[in-house]
């Protein structure tokens, strides 16, 4: 008769309790913890004066992401960073995390120790405390819950509901990247490896672009810093594509907008691995999501305020529009038309 004795390297044989412990084990002590990983709840101290700032998210295995193209400690640090872009996008600052995973019990322990290793790092690069969480077992597929909490002087925090009419509509960064990043790393067929990341690495400019899917920075600093300057009247991460996201401005400040084509800043990647299309692929940077860039609005008067405040961050803010007091956002092309995506050839793309 053999007897397998189980190896500890497993997640079976570590168990629920195990894998907290393993995971409690590699998060650094806050002062603004006062208990953390281990209690029924945790406790925290937050900042006299500050208001507590509350969101959460999902990632789904197949339909936020593919174990095929995400690697494990990219994947931990995306999935911190998107909440941490939301608390970014009300003027907030990050403090702490809480992450529940449900997971399938033959997932290699390995994936684990690299998932949490990205998310701890992000999480020490933001200040972010990761102070509790929920472990399960899954019967299909990763599921990844985390709750992000921040805090902010009440007079500071931007809410999407402040735009008013002939304010300048901005952005920071590049637009599209993310996008394009995805429809690279999908345009190749199922007969490729599995890896299909790891195949198209190394082509010049798309390190850029899947990095900017794959391992997106949150804006906090500028965000931050637009809050404190008072300049900006409506805030919002870009999530779901630019001209959704300032919708969502739009609808909940009672305005509507026009966004032009031409001004969306592109990233010398993103122009240069489209330049031998017909035209510019605009679409990916008006309806392509996960950028993480923050779009705001703000008076015409705090131009240059805004500017000062990207040059000290070291990122760019653009002017791509303007409010419109009549509700709805149009897109126009240089010469006043309207933009369709069906006028710009994206699907060339191969
Ligand atoms: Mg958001």
């Amino acid at each position: 008769m053999t007897v397998t004795l189980s190896s500890p390297y497993t997640l079976t044989a570590l168990g629920e309790f195990g894998l907290i412990s393993r995971i409690a084990s590699r998060v650094a002590p806050h002062e603004s913890v006062i208990t953390g990983i281990g209690d029924d709840a945790a406790v925290t101290a937050l900042t006299p004066g500050m208001r507590l700032l509350t969101s959460t998210d999902m990632l789904l295995e197949n339909v936020h992401f593919r174990r095929a193209w995400h690697h494990p400690h990219t994947l931990g640090r995306k999935s911190l960073a998107v909440s941490i872009s939301d608390i970014a996008a009300m003027g907030g600052i990050p403090r702490w995390a809480l992450l529940s995973v449900a997971i399938p019990s033959d997932l290699p322990l390995d994936f684990i120790d690299d998932f949490m290793r990205g998310f701890l790092e992000l999480a020490s690069e933001y200040n972010v405390t990761l102070i509790g969480g929920d472990t399960c077992s899954s019967r299909s597929g990763v599921t990844i819950s985390v709750t992000i909490m921040g805090e902010q002087s009440p007079d500071l925090i931007v809410c999407r509901s402040g735009a008013r009419p002939d304010d300048d509509i901005w952005v920071t960064g590049t637009l599209g990247d993310a996008a394009l990043g995805l429809t690279l790393v999908e345009g190749f067929n199922s007969s490729q490896p599995p890896d299909r990341c790891r195949s198209l690495s190394g082509v010049e400019g798309v390190d850029f672009l899947l990095s900017r899917l794959l391992n997106p920075t949150p804006r906090v600093s500028v965000a931050l810093a637009l809050a404190e300057a008072g300049v900006a009247t409506a805030m919002i991460d870009v999530s779901d594509g630019i001209r959704a996201d300032f919708g969502h401005i739009a609808e909940l400040s009672g305005v509507g907008g026009t966004l032009l084509i031409a001004d969306l800043p592109l990233s010398d990647m993103f122009r240069s691995l489209t330049a031998d299309l017909p035209v510019i692929p605009y679409y990916h940077a008006i309806s392509g999501g996960e950028d993480y860039e923050i779009c705001f609005t703000a008076d015409y008067s705090d131009r240059e305020k805004i500017a000062d405040c990207a040059k000290k961050c070291g990122i760019a803010a653009t002017r791509i529009g303007i409010v419109t007091k009549f509700s709805g956002v149009k897109v126009l092309n240089r010469d006043g038309t309207p933009f369709t995506a069906r006028t710009e050839g994206f699907n060339h793309f191969t």
